[in-house]
Order: C-alpha cells, then structure tokens, then sequence
C-alpha cells in the first residue's frame, strides 16, 4: 500500500471513497501523481475546475489580491465585493446576490431566504413554511439539505430533520402542481440533476416549473451549482429553456478551481429579507476569493467558455455513441456534462474509473452506475478524441 493513502486512510474520516491515486500537480486539463505520471482530468473536481487547473490569469489575480488584502469579514467594506456582485447580477440578471463559500452554505442561505420571504411577504404563518425538492437531488450535506434528499444513504441515521421539506418526482410537472399548497415558499430543483446521475428531464419542464411557481406564488430556485458557469453549454442551465429562476445558486467553477465561493442571487423581493444580522460568513465574500471569481467570470465570457463547452460536449457526446458495448445502458450528457449509465449486472462504475484511470483518464462514478465525465471546459478537440478512444479501448477490454 502506498504511504501517503495509507496514512490518510488512517487520519482521515472515511467519507469519501477516494480511487487510489495520489495527484501532487496540476496544469491545464492534466494532473501528475507522484510518480510523474499524468492523466487527463474527466473530473474537474465534480465540475468545480471549469478554466482548468492552475490558469495564470487566474493565478495571477489570487497572488496580486494575497499580497494586497485577503480577509476583513463583512465587519467592513472591501473594494473587490461589490465589483464582483455587480458582475454575476449583471450575467444571471438578478437583482442581489449573497456571497457564502460553499454551494450547500449557498443552498442554506436560499432555504433560509423562502422561509422568511414566504413568512413575511406570502403571509405563511410563522414555522409552516414549506420547502419542495426532487427525488434523486443533491444540494450538498448540511442537516437541512438532508432533509430534503430521497437518498436513504445520505440521511440514515441523521435525522430528526428540520419540518417542512418535502421531495416529489423530478421531472414530472403534475407532481409539482400537486404538492404545492398555500404553505409552500419554494421549489428547489436542478436543471440537470449532476450527482443523481446526469438525468437530463423534457424540454419544458423547466418552463413548466416556472409557469406552475408563478401561478401558485410560489418560488423558484435554481440550483446552478454544478450545471452553472458554461458546463452544460450556456453560462447558466436554465438559459436553455429561458427561463430566469426568483433565485439562483452557484458555487463550484466560481472561484475558478482555486479557492471556494459561492453565491445565492435574487430578486430584490426575496433578498430584501435578509436585515443586518440574520445571516453571514466570516469568509464569504472574502477579498481573495472575489478577485478570483470576478476574474474567473470575466474569463468565462472572454474565452467563451460555454459556448466552447456546448460545441466539444456535443463532438464528445457524438463520439461516444459509436460506443456500442453491452456494458452501457445509457450515454447522455448537455455539453460537457455527460453521464454513461452501465448495466450493473455486468460491471460497476467503480470498476469503469478504476480502468479508465489505468489508462490515464480520471473520472468518478456517482450511484455505482453512472461514470461521469466532465473535464474542464478549456479542454481541446485533440484531447476529447483521446479520451473517446481510451474510454472505448477501456469497455472493449472490460468487456473481454
Ligand atoms: N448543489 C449541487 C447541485 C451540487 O452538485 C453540489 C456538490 N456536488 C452542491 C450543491 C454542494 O456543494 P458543496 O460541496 O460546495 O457544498
């Protein structure tokens, strides 16, 4: 056993099931483990590394900023917040925004900002508010996202849960029609469910939601935390049904694969319930993490990220249909987000990334079926073609 997993294993809590590789070096679409030897990131750290590892712009703005001013908390001004919050409002076209650092702190603070809009400016009455989520959702870790998660692995043995969350069908307008009642302030949904396994619903649906929130006075928020920033081939994935959410999420690819930050952007309606004191972070909305992010954003539009990721996550997508193993059930995927589901009768998705990294590819499985594949978004046709021809070479090996 190498060393350094050995003691990691022994130190670390065993949350995570890591694949055995120890990276130390990371450049553009690539990583280096120890020994020097490099793989081509299919990973993206779970979508977060959109620009690619180490880009020297963005470099570059996190050691001009370290070296000027890094942490004061809210306690004070800076001059990097409000550059950077005018940005992504002026991008998402929403009115107000709310820096936190992870994405589930994000989803907190929207879940926190329902509840109390639905109190205040619905008229809910005080602590029946109701929050309404998607079986098969991820919004991160927290006690109260939890709660709202359909997945007995991520809440067994955690509850008692905060009231008021319900799940219902993804993917099915009627079920959301149906679960909505006076008491409802939001609905919680992903455009494109990422850890659920790439599931992609109907054109519509999103339109749909919209069209039903409205009509109940209800909420909408949209987690963008993983589909957000380019990764789905438009810089937000709501952009593709045109729809515009009372309240947006992103996290991830914010800080540009180099540092956490993560924003819930609203309507001025739903912000406008937040007073001095409700909420907050001592890091949120740091110096440091908003001059890489307002890089990083700026980046994205300049180098035309999502455009860039719609057209090589189709030439990929097409690519990999030529797949036709007996193995795979599914390949599906919306720019650089693709998913392909096996048959797990026959093999794991572990077994799949643990071949692939072999060969040099990093991915990671996510619910045992489904291998993810979203590399950062700079990534070349070349190396795409290299990918689709080692993930093919990997399932005709497996295969055998
Ligand atoms: N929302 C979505 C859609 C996510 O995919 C994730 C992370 N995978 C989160 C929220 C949580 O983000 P974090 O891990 O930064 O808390």
């Amino acid at each position: 056993m190498n060393p350094i997993i050995e003691l990691e294993n022994q130190y670390s809590a065993h949350n995570y099931h890591p694949l055995p590789v120890v990276l130390t070096r990371g450049e553009g679409v690539y990583l280096w483990d120890t020994e020097g030897k490099r793989y081509l990131d299919m990973m993206s750290a779970y979508s977060a590394v959109g620009h690619g590892h180490a880009d020297p712009r963005l470099v570059q703005a996190l050691v001009h900023q370290a070296q000027r001013l890094t942490l004061t908390s809210r306690a004070f001004y800076t001059d990097r917040l409000g550059p950077l919050l005018k940005y992504a409002c002026e991008l998402s076209g929403q009115d107000r925004a709310l820096p936190m650092n992870t994405g589930a702190e994000a989803v907190e603070t929207a879940l926190k900002a329902a509840r109390k809009w639905a109190y205040q400016v619905k008229r809910v009455p005080a602590g029946q508010a109701e929050i309404l989520a998607c079986e098969g959702n991820f919004h991160g870790r927290t006690i109260a996202i939890v709660g709202l998660s359909s997945e007995a692995q991520y809440r067994e043995g955690f509850g008692p849960f905060p009231a008021g969350l319900k799940c219902i069908p993804y993917n099915n307008l009627e079920a959301l029609e149906a679960a909505i009642t006076p008491h409802t302030a939001a609905f919680l949904v992903e455009p494109i469910q990422g850890e659920g396994g790439i599931i992609i619903p109907d054109k519509g649906y999103l339109r749909g939601c919209a069209e039903i929130c409205r009509r109940h006075h209800v909420l909408l928020i949209c987690d963008e935390v993983q589909t957000g920033l380019g990764r789905t081939g438009k810089l937000f994935a709501c952009q593709h049904e045109g729809v515009q959410p009372d309240g947006l999420i992103l996290g991830k690819a914010l800080g540009g694969g180099l540092l956490p930050l993560s924003l819930f952007l609203a309507r001025e309606e739903v912000m406008g319930v937040f007073q001095p004191g409700d909420h907050g972070s001592t890091f949120g909305g740091n110096p440091l993490a908003c001059a890489v992010a307002l890089k990083a954003l700026k980046i994205l539009v300049e180098d035309r990220l999502p455009e860039r990721s719609a057209e090589l996550g189709e030439d990929l997508l097409q690519q990999l249909h030529r797949l036709q193993s007996p193995l795979i059930r599914e390949i599906r995927g919306r720019g650089l987000f693709i998913g392909i589901e096996v048959d797990p009768q026959r093999v794991t998705a572990r077994a799949v990334c643990e071949a692939l990294m072999e060969r040099g590819l990093l991915s990671k499985e996510t619910h045992d079926v489904v291998v993810r594949l979203a590399p950062p978004l700079t990534i070349a046709r070349e190396q795409i073609h290299w990918a689709v021809e080692c993930i093919i070479r990997t399932f005709q090996e497996l295969e055998e």
